[in-house]
């Protein structure tokens, strides 16, 4: 094969959006900085989602490839590929019918090596498929895990997954290995599944031997910035031995970062996510015009989550109470059809119009244009789930958080907003957590104080997203963290030597 058709890295991220999107961006962001080919491998209809993703910004450095799955060979309805389509019960089958990809992944391999008369200079894999690492040694090159949450998030995940070291205690306060003894956790912070693993469960069986597997790569890329999170790298770190590169923020749309201009066109991300916005652009940064500096709370709990019934009517109750402005991303509460039309009995009585007329709230019915707010001088806070890529998108834009994590590692992240990084507080955790009006009206007056508590988390927020602008530099010779820690990724892989393999 000629040099242009050699492909130098195959990824293979796990079956779900919110694993994707990253892998697409670090995708494309090792071809623009290496020039390097990349290949992507999923299941079909993951490959088919991607493949109109790219059709809106063609990349010609990158590839897709099929592997061959059924959902309905595993138990799951027919032509459900992805975390976004199955219920909690059956998430967890998908993920133990993951392990199914491994043949075909190590025949696509085979046929790349063949093809090209050498192997691709690594596979970048999702943490949940350790198996690749037998794989790619067996094809005669390494694998990279790629962990598409922050540091401190990944090593408490991967801590707590390995030890369950909640079940070896009856407090409901519990120390982590890895982590020092002033970081203790709550069996609150622990998602249902981890909360209820004891070692023997489909979940366990599925992430101990994944993850264990994955301890074992070349190396690790992490989506987050060396500057940000010295605490968690250096945790990370120690507890996988491996190399770490931190080659984040991997956002949407990098571009808003650099300028703070507001970008018409949100067809792209839109589309990744698969979701219908409920408002332009446009309307919204229109909005936030009428309103001053760090004014406007803006509430969003990612592509997936929604709240109880109870908490919806608390949270417009507190809002209300507190008077500050807010953008506010609604969508049906639990226990009903999310793509169901939003009714106004779900909220306070009068609630809509009140903030209509007072303009004191804007009530986007299922998807905002999230990083445009974000980055729009009005916004001042951002009540969160806590989900990575809000984090470090309003990380990157300097604004403070008020954390409500509901699932994954949401709850890692938060506490680490809250201890390591001082830029956040946190008002309740999980779906089920408890809040009033009148909590919910306190902890936004604390966060959106431009004094006290709430300047000092000002403070903190704006000096991080300057180094996150910072190690996104890739200006001649100045070169950011991140940008660097990716040459170093790549000039690693390229020279290792063939005693690296790692063959278990
Ligand atoms: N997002 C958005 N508009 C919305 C809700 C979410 O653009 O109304 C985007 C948000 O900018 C982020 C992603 O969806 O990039 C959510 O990812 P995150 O990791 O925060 O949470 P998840 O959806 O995986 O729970």
């Amino acid at each position: 094969a000629s040099s242009d058709e050699y492909i130098h890295i195959v990824m293979l991220p796990f079956m779900g959006h919110g694993h994707l999107i990253p892998f697409l961006a670090l995708a494309k962001q090792i071809h623009c900085q290496t020039g390097f080919k990349i290949a992507i491998a999923n299941t079909p209809l993951n490959i088919q989602y991607l493949r109109s993703t790219l059709q809106l910004d063609p990349n010609p450095g990158i590839r897709l490839f099929e592997l061959q799955f059924n959902s309905s060979d595993h138990g799951l309805p027919p032509n459900t590929e992805n975390t976004e389509n199955l219920t909690l019960d059956l998430i967890g089958k998908l993920f133990s019918s993951s392990v199914s990809l491994r043949t075909p992944f190590r025949n696509l391999l085979s046929d790349i090596v063949e093809k090209q008369g050498r192997p691709p200079v690594c596979v970048i894999s999702d943490v949940f498929f350790g198996w690749a690492v037998d794989v790619a040694a067996s094809v005669g090159t390494v694998n990279v895990a790629f962990s598409t949450g922050g540091a401190y998030g990944t090593v408490s995940y991967v801590s707590l997954w390995l030890n369950l070291p909640h079940r070896k205690t009856d407090s409901d306060e519990f120390s982590v290995p890895g982590f020092p003894e002033r970081c203790k956790f709550h069996v609150s912070q622990l998602h249902s599944f981890l909360r209820n693993a004891d070692g023997n469960d489909l979940w366990s069986r599925f992430m101990q031997p994944q993850i264990s597997g994955s301890l074992k790569s070349f190396g690790w890329l992490c989506n987050t910035v060396e500057e940000i999170e010295p605490f968690g790298l250096d945790l990370l770190r120690k507890y996988i031995k491996s190399p770490v590169w931190s080659i984040g923020p991997l956002l949407p749309k990098p571009w808003l970062i650099k300028s703070s201009s507001s970008s018409s066109s949100d067809s792209l991300y839109r589309q990744h996510a698969g979701k219908e916005p409920g408002i332009s652009p446009e309307k919204c940064l229109q909005w936030l015009d009428m309103h001053s500096h760090d004014s406007v709370l803006y509430i969003s709990f990612g592509s997936q989550n929604t709240i109880s019934p109870s908490h919806m009517v608390d949270l417009a109750n507190g809002l209300e109470k507190s008077g500050k402005p807010f953008i506010w991303v609604i969508r049906p509460p639990l226990g009903f059809n999310l793509k169901a039309e939003f009714k106004s009995e779900w909220l306070p009585q009068g609630f809509e119009d009140r903030m209509n007329k007072s303009n004191q709230g804007l009530l986007v019915k299922n998807w905002a244009p999230q990083l445009e707010i974000l980055s729009h001088k009005s916004t001042g806070a951002f009540l969160s789930h806590c989900g990575w890529n809000s984090t470090m998108e309003s990380l990157s834009q300097g604004v403070k958080i008020i954390g409500w994590p509901m699932a994954a590692e949401q709850a890692y992240n938060s506490k680490m907003l809250v201890e390591e990084m001082g830029v956040a507080v946190e008002l309740t955790r999980g779906i089920q957590g408890s809040i009033s009006s009148e909590g919910v009206k306190e902890v936004i007056e604390t966060v959106m104080d431009r004094e006290k508590k709430g300047g000092d988390m000002k403070r903190k927020a704006e000096e991080i997203a300057q180094h996150i602008r910072a190690a996104m530099k890739d200006e001649g010779n100045e070169k950011g963290s991140s940008i660097k820690a990716l040459d170093d990724f790549v000039s690693a892989i390229k020279t290792r030597k063939q005693d690296q393999y790692v063959v278990s």
